[in-house]
């Protein structure tokens, strides 16, 4: 779309993702680029995006229009690409690797777009693949399960937990919280920043549970 967007009105160097005010399962994504023109999407589930009705773009603009700082923001937008619709984007796959291949990046997992976890998997993925490859090349043995895929799903687990956490609606909780510990926040930064294979982060260990016990205590 041509947004529209206020010169100041919006770091346009940022996306931005935003949460309906009330269906906190419901989010939003603006992604500016540098001509003016930015991509907005919603996700959410099936019966609740259903409910906005048939027209995919009438529905999108239903949606924005309902949270208060995207309709501001996109009130002289120009609506002037087709909007389109997917779903179940997440992928997975039964082997990352067998004889002659290993999968990398979005062909061997796609989880969730919400934090970003897409180019750090691919990278991730690469990088130990790469070095799995390079060993083989020169003659050794490579026990590609222990060195490549235990190591990349390590990662990629630790993902998935705050990408559930966020669809339980228990990670809002934690990030809107009002007086936010500030090492807590630092160590779940470091994840969402791509530090998912950080053992030394309490939220690598054991992510699961840290996120769990930190919802009980912001609720
Ligand atoms: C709009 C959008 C915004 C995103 N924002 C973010 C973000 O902010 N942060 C983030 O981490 N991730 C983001 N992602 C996800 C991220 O881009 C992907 O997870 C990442 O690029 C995956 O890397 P990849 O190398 O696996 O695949 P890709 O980057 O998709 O690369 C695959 C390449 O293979 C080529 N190809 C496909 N088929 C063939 C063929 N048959 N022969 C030869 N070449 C072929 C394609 O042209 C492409 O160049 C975003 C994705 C989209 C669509």
């Amino acid at each position: 779309m041509g947004d529209g967007i206020e010169p100041g009105a919006f770091d346009r160097n940022k996306i931005r993702i935003t949460v309906h005010p009330q269906q906190v399962d419901v989010w939003y994504w603006l992604i500016p680029f540098s001509d003016g023109r930015s991509s907005i999407g919603v996700v959410g589930r099936s019966e609740v995006l259903d409910a906005a009705g048939e027209d995919p773009e009438a529905r999108l603009r239903a949606f924005v229009s309902q949270e208060s700082s995207l309709a501001r923001l996109l009130r002289h937008a120009t609506w002037d690409t087709p909007v389109r619709q997917i779903s179940s984007y997440a992928t997975d796959v039964a082997a990352l690797h067998g004889p002659g291949f290993a999968l990398l990046g979005n062909a061997g997992e796609f989880l969730d777009p919400v934090f970003s976890s897409g180019v750090t998997i691919a990278f991730t993925s690469s990088s130990l693949a790469a070095s799995c490859v390079d060993r083989q090349l020169s003659g050794h043995a490579v026990d590609w399960e222990r060195e490549f895929a235990i190591p990349l799903r390590r990662g990629i687990d630790t993902f998935r937990c705050f990408v559930e956490a966020w669809y339980e609606g228990t990670f809002q909780r934690i990030i809107f919280h009002p007086h936010p510990n500030a090492e807590i926040r630092r160590m779940i930064c470091a994840v969402l920043a791509g530090y998912a294979w950080d053992e030394r982060n309490p939220f690598v260990q054991a992510p699961a549970r840290r996120l769990a016990a930190l919802a009980e205590l912001c609720a």
